[in-house]
């Protein structure tokens, strides 16, 4: 790589979607002295209310993909939503990372899993429904399972648990018909992710294992170092990632959820194609967070092995937080104050006003000395907060 290829502070970086992670990339550009600008429709989107130019129009808008061009020097997403054609538009004139082929997989279960066993990491036996002679077809196997719509799923919506043929068929009416993927329900003993960073010559570079506990389908505490993560166990799940970022030819941050089984087995769930909820401890706890890897990434910058300085918890502030079971209809705030005077807190909120239950409002990071300090705090944090201990 030359010098001349790397796209320098000063200029300004472009990212398709506005929501939190877009918000903590503009963050995390600026503060490297780029200038951002962002596409999303949502006038009040969270990160185009922080970004030098927001540009409020449909992805696919051929005047706004335009301007974004005259205005930016390279591209990313925050978001595996966006159409993998406004990518393609935008690399015809700047360098774009992820490609838009790339995140056409991450878009699509059925890619996906496609991918995952192409690349030989071993994922859960499932079967594709798009006709009703698939669903017909489907093995006996794959009951108890889930039914994943194929696209456009996230946070657990767009899933269906089905212990049998009838409610699989019922199920499959419910979520319309649509492309659906079904999933063996596998015997998990616990979840972890990783993120891994990979750059245009093909280097590669990861962040520590992440524990992740899901409550009705959503990320509700991310736990680093992982506990009951062995260090083989731990370079499986790196190896793992890697392989499957190096197969599809990938540039940029990259997020890969694993499952580990009752016996101990790994096994792949799903890949985002940009920095992950699991990832947010990274701004707190490590000397390079998952979005400066992405403005690195995407500039061609140099990418380095980031390292985690301090044993961290994250925990999400979910919509919830801001209702109280005694007045259900009226909107609080959360006792900042009180989780601020405790050492270690480190307070994201994402600049969304509205408040409704299971909605990412943002996250405490909580870094310690050592894993219990951290933990205790913690605690103490949720238990002022209202959120289930852990
Ligand atoms: P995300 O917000 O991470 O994109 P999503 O809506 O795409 O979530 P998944 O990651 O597919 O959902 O599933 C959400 C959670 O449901 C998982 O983290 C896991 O706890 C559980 N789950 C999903 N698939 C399986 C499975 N095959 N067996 C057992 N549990 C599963
Ligand atoms: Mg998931």
């Amino acid at each position: 790589m030359t010098t001349r290829d790397v796209i320098l502070p000063g200029a300004t970086l472009g990212v398709l979607g506005g929501g939190q992670l877009g918000r903590m990339f503009v963050h995390a550009a600026q503060s490297m002295g780029y200038a951002t600008a962002v596409l999303d429709p949502d006038p009040a989107s969270p990160a185009g209310l922080v970004s030098h130019h927001h540009l409020k129009a449909d992805y696919l808008d051929a005047a706004a993909l335009a301007e974004l061009a005259k205005l930016c020097a390279a591209f990313t997403t925050e978001f595996e939503n966006v159409p993998a054609q406004a990518l393609d538009a935008l690399a015809i004139t700047r360098p774009v990372a992820p490609a838009g082929a790339a995140v056409l997989v991450c878009q699509d279960r059925a890619l996906e899993k496609a991918h995952f066993v192409a690349s030989g990491v071993p994922c859960a036996p499932h079967a594709l429904i798009e006709t009703p002679e698939q669903l017909a077809a489907i093995s006996d196997d794959l009951l108890p399972g889930i039914l994943k719509t194929a696209r456009l799923g996230y946070d657990g919506k767009g899933q269906v648990r089905v212990k049998t043929r009838a409610e699989l068929a019922q199920a499959w009416d419910e979520l319309k018909r649509v492309p659906c993927l079904l999933e063996k329900m596998l015997p998990l003993d616990f979840e972890v992710s990783v993120i891994v960073a990979r750059g245009r010559d093909g280097q590669i570079v990861h962040f520590p294992v992440q524990h992740n506990l899901h409550r009705d389908g959503i990320l509700a505490v991310t736990t680093v170092p992982a506990p009951g993560v062995s260090e083989a166990l731990s370079k499986q799940v790196i190896n793992a990632a890697q392989t499957l970022a190096a197969s599809l030819n990938y540039v940029g941050v990259l997020c890969v959820e694993f499952f580990i089984l009752q016996d101990g087995s790994l096994v792949a769930n799903e890949m985002a194609p940009r920095p992950h909820n699991s990832g947010h401890h990274t701004i707190d706890a490590c000397d390079v967070s998952q979005f400066e890897m992405q403005v690195r990434a995407m500039t061609r910058l140099p990418l380095v092995a980031p390292q985690l300085h301090s044993p961290c918890f994250m925990l999400n502030l979910l919509g919830d937080l801001w209702f109280d079971d005694a007045a259900p209809t009226v909107q609080r705030e959360p006792d900042w104050a009180a989780v601020l005077a405790l050492p270690g807190t480190h307070l994201h909120l994402y600049g969304k006003t509205d408040a409704r239950r299971a909605r990412k409002m943002g996250h405490l990071t909580v870094t310690g000395a050592t894993a219990d300090l951290a933990r205790d705090v913690a605690l103490k944090s949720a238990a002022i907060l209202g959120i289930e201990s852990f």
